[in-house]
């Protein structure tokens, strides 16, 4: 592999994040291809056994083994922490994989986190289900509210861990205040970035300590693979998350490294062209729904805070039918344009009933105290023709009475 000035970081800090995009992390094996390779190995190959001790003891750079390093993840891994103005980044299996390992590696026994109550079902599992079994407890609070983070402290917290916006109601969470409430306290934050990724939102530079990502999301962004990523430090990511992934295996596969760094090149132009659709649709709804949840739209409550600290509104936000589950349903199977799915970030259009897929894992009770209605539907705004878009809704709200 040969040095490319994307791995440069004396070059790449002079670079826009347009450029990053595209040319960020990028090495060039010796036939000197223009789009990165795909280097689907497990192993690597030593010059001789003193090569592979070395190699193993790190006195020598190279690779040893694809669970540990494959150049194809690490260009991917170079570029998502440029783009994210992180020191470094390391890539998972999932979202999932991503989101467990950023708080398995750094929690112990003994150890509180305070949590955003509007998340992800599977985020919520970890907190409500997996982290109580290792004597590790969760407070949930209005992530909206920064105060609640204040008065959630124990003196045992060691983390905040919050989306914004929220996955589904679309809370938006202030991130500089309570960044800073975290740091006067010596508290680390990990923000869950999915919604928005770094093209539209880069919380370090409100004072994020961790930033994790779906990259299925808008990342790959046309619905073909799973991938996670986790952003930090150097210090949190060699010292405290390496030694937990490499030893657990949540790796990505170089297949769908390659996948999502083809995503990144457009992530831009999608982002902001889905936002420019979500905003029409969303201006539709708004007039046909009992309540649409959609920072983006200027009657949006935190409109003024999510505009303060996103680029652009991004291409996902929930609404409510009054007529609950069955009108919600009625509605999804009415629909001839838009699919029926749960995934988000994609470039065709998906909608999803969250208290029915989603957040079905989640215990009613705590379904409502997060704000997910059983009228409640999510939908992703694709790349499509907003017209059709609007055409397709307009008839199958008028299917269910609407
Ligand atoms: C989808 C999603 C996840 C989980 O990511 P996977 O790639 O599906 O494992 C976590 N957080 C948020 C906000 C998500 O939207």
């Amino acid at each position: 592999m040969k040095r490319h000035t994307g791995q440069d970081r004396s070059v790449t800090k002079n670079w826009k994040p347009a450029t990053l995009a595209v040319r960020g992390g990028t090495a060039r094996s010796e036939w000197g291809e223009t789009s990165e390779a795909m280097f689907l190995t497990s192993g690597y190959a030593y010059d001789c056994a003193g090569d592979a001790a070395a190699r193993f003891a790190g006195e020598q750079a190279g690779m040893t083994y694809s669970r540990l390093q494959n150049p194809t993840v690490e260009m991917l891994e170079e570029r998502i922490a440029l783009l994210e103005g992180a020191e470094a980044c390391r890539t998972m299996a999932s979202g999932m994989a991503a989101m467990t390992a950023a708080l398995l590696c750094q929690l112990s026994a003994g150890d509180h986190l305070v949590q955003g109550r509007a998340a992800f079902g599977s985020c919520r599992w970890l907190t409500d289900s997996l982290l109580p079994r290792f004597g590790i407890e969760t407070t949930i609070v209005d992530a909206r509210d920064p105060q609640q983070f204040i008065d959630a402290v124990r003196p045992n917290t060691k983390l905040f861990f919050f989306e914004t916006p929220a996955n589904p109601t679309m809370d938006v969470v202030d991130l500089k205040a309570v960044c800073a409430i975290a740091r006067e306290r010596g508290i680390r934050t990990v923000v869950d970035n999915a919604f928005a990724t770094p093209a539209l939102q880069r919380p370090m530079e409100f004072g994020a300590d961790i930033v994790a990502y779906s990259a299925t999301k808008m990342m790959d962004g046309q619905g073909r693979v799973l991938a996670g990523a986790v952003c930090g430090t150097a210090e949190f990511i060699n010292d405290t998350l390496l030694p937990f992934t490499r030893n657990t295996g949540p790796t990505l596969s170089p297949f769908n490294a390659w996948v999502v760094m083809k995503g990144l090149e457009t992530l831009d132009l999608r982002i902001r062209r889905q936002s420019e659709n979500a905003l029409k649709v969303g201006a539709f709804l708004e007039k046909r729904v009992a309540k649409i949840n959609f920072p983006g739209l200027p009657s949006h409550p935190q409109h003024e805070l999510a505009m303060s600290q996103m680029a652009a509104c991004g291409p996902i936000f929930s609404f409510e039918v009054a007529g609950g589950r069955s009108q919600a349903h009625g509605l999804l199977d009415s629909l001839g344009l838009i699919d029926i799915s749960n995934n988000i970030g994609d470039s065709r259009s998906l909608m999803t009933h969250p208290a029915s897929t989603t957040h079905a894992s989640v215990a009613e009770e705590k379904r409502l105290e997060m704000g997910v209605t059983e009228g409640m539907l999510r939908l992703n705004v694709g790349l499509e023709d907003p017209d059709d878009l609007i055409a397709d809704l307009d008839q199958a709200l008028g299917a269910v009475g609407l």
